[in-house]
């Protein structure tokens, strides 16, 4: 195993960057997030011209982050010690666990007063809110798809990198898998709290059968008794592609 690990660094959120995320989760399913974290934001989303829109985010966003200005920095500085006591052996055991190393490469996580954490695969970085109680979980599910992504594009290199988006099988895959990586005892060991499925896959079927159970045996058989990733990513994918997701 390589000992270049990558390192996370911790930033404050651009303001553009955080105005254009803002702007686009509102016209989302998920804004309810946002809007039930800073009601402010409820008016907002019903300006309909987009320019006046962002603007006026933008000038929320400045409000919203001196108002929580100690809270912020505190935060950043206690999610960033937290992070880095465990960082190394978390990286370490992913690459152990996904059988792929780390590329030389920086991972950036984002303070933002977004709840919702989304991650961008093109850039190595992710949201991760200042107030978050779970953030070595959050920090841990974002960067184990990072790893996730490489080896699934060594294993299947045709597959377009758009697939990889909600809601394509390929990212429900990812979503689904994630929380087992993160729940295995090699993880558990250093992680020390669980993380969970998304609500809206916990009750997806095959046949009689949990998705998240089916994976979930996959993983046990290919992933830790036969120390097969790769096997694991090719079996799931087959069967994720039977599911049928109603809206
Ligand atoms: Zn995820």
């Amino acid at each position: 195993m390589k000992n270049n690990l990558p390192k996370v660094i911790f930033k404050q959120m651009p303001l553009e960057l955080e105005s254009e995320m803002i702007l686009e989760f509102l016209d989302t399913n998920w804004s309810g997030k946002i809007t039930k974290k800073f009601p402010e934001f409820l008016k907002i989303s019903k300006i309909s011209d987009k320019r006046e829109k962002k603007k006026a985010i933008k000038n929320l966003i400045v409000q919203i982050r001196e108002k929580l200005k100690e809270k912020m920095s505190w935060g950043l500085k206690v999610i960033k010690s937290d992070w880095q006591r465990m960082e190394k052996d978390c990286l370490e055991r992913l690459s152990e666990i996904i059988q792929t190393d780390w590329p030389e490469k920086e991972i950036t996580a984002y303070i933002s007063i977004n709840p919702i954490c989304p991650r961008f695969l093109d850039t190595w970085s992710f949201f991760v809110s200042q107030d978050n109680k779970n953030s070595n979980i959050i920090i841990a599910h974002e960067i184990s798809h990072f790893l996730y992504f490489k080896k699934f594009k060594d294993v299947f290199p045709k597959i377009e990198k758009d697939k990889y988006e909600f809601p394509n099988k390929e990212w429900l895959l990812s979503e689904i898998t994630t929380p087992i990586i993160l729940n295995d005892s090699r993880m558990q060991e250093i992680l020390g709290g669980k993380d969970g499925f998304y609500i809206e896959h916990r009750n997806l079927r095959i046949g009689n059968e949990l998705l998240t159970k089916v994976i979930e045996n996959l993983y046990i058989n290919f992933v830790i008794k036969q120390k097969d990733f790769s096997s694991f990513i090719r079996e799931s994918l087959k069967v994720i592609r039977r599911v049928v997701i109603k809206n």
